[in-house]
């Protein structure tokens, strides 16, 4: 079984969104060769050759406007990992993110970052960043301002930056909402754990990992869209450790959904970038 992960899927091409056009020609293709099974499918079927799995991240407005529909005209299910700012109604850190980078160019974004730093008497280059296919100045932008600097640095820099590009944090323009994912649970769409947060569940004590993971599986249970043998989670930038598998089990949660790597165990699964389809097929 291959399993494909999404972001966003939008009218409108770039660097973050995979082109709506071509995620419907590309799933065509793919049923042309495949089966694209759903969840349910998955826990039931023993012959998983030939199957392919569509998962889509972070709960975005886009995969009720244009990803749902597609699927739901082509009869094919998808597996939605949700988080919790729908019910917190505060914007994820890293859409905001995504949101600058698609207003200004990363290299400035940068040069701000490091003034803000220097007012608070700290010196960028503290800060190496991490192995990335980004662009240098792409990769450190996205890193410190995701994990790197200290968690009210950061926040504090994160929203003077989206009040000076009037970045829309209003949550409700930007995520699906929970009378649209109830409808698309009843269209043959399932969902899974995202986390509270969007935190890197690797970096976390394990008591903190409680919290992001059992808050976001309450929050799930609460509007009936995971079913109790269904339970999935989808570790926010594929960050997890032996204690989150240990949480996984303690929360009875059935399957982990995690980014590219090789080996699959306890039922940990790999997935494989959208941007791949670009090439193959
Ligand atoms: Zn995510």
């Amino acid at each position: 079984m291959k399993v494909y992960m999404f972001h966003y899927v939008k009218d409108k091409s770039n660097y973050f969104h995979f082109d709506a056009k071509l995620f419907e020609d590309k799933i065509k293709e793919l049923l042309k060769k495949y089966k694209i099974i759903s969840l349910k499918d998955m826990k039931s079927n023993n012959d998983l050759n030939n199957s392919i799995m569509l998962t889509f991240d972070d709960g975005t407005i886009d995969h009720y406007e244009i990803v749902y529909p597609i699927l739901k005209k082509l009869n094919v299910s998808g597996l939605f990992f949700i988080p919790s700012c729908i019910k917190s109604k505060k914007m994820l850190d890293i859409q905001i993110i995504h949101k600058l980078l698609e207003v200004e160019n990363s290299e400035i974004l940068l040069k701000k970052i490091c003034r803000k730093l220097d007012g608070f008497g700290i010196d960028i280059n503290n800060y190496k960043v991490d192995k990335s296919l980004d662009s240098n100045s792409m990769a450190l932008v996205k890193q410190l301002l995701q994990f790197k600097l200290d968690k009210d640095i950061r926040e504090k820099i994160l929203n003077d930056l989206a009040n000076s590009y009037h970045i829309n944090l209003n949550v409700e323009d930007s995520y699906i909402s929970i009378k649209h994912l109830k409808e698309m649970k009843d269209n043959n769409m399932f969902f899974g754990i995202h986390t509270k947060t969007h935190p890197r569940l690797g970096l976390l004590d394990k008591d903190e990992q409680r919290e992001e993971i059992s808050s976001n599986l309450n929050f799930l249970k609460s509007i009936g869209i995971v079913d109790e043998d269904l339970i999935s989670i989808a570790f926010p930038y594929g960050s997890y450790n032996d204690e989150t598998i240990e949480l996984m089990k303690e929360l009875n949660i059935k399957y982990g959904f995690k980014v590219n790597e090789d080996k699959d165990n306890y039922n940990l699964i790999s997935r494989i970038d959208c941007n791949c389809l670009k090439e193959e097929i």
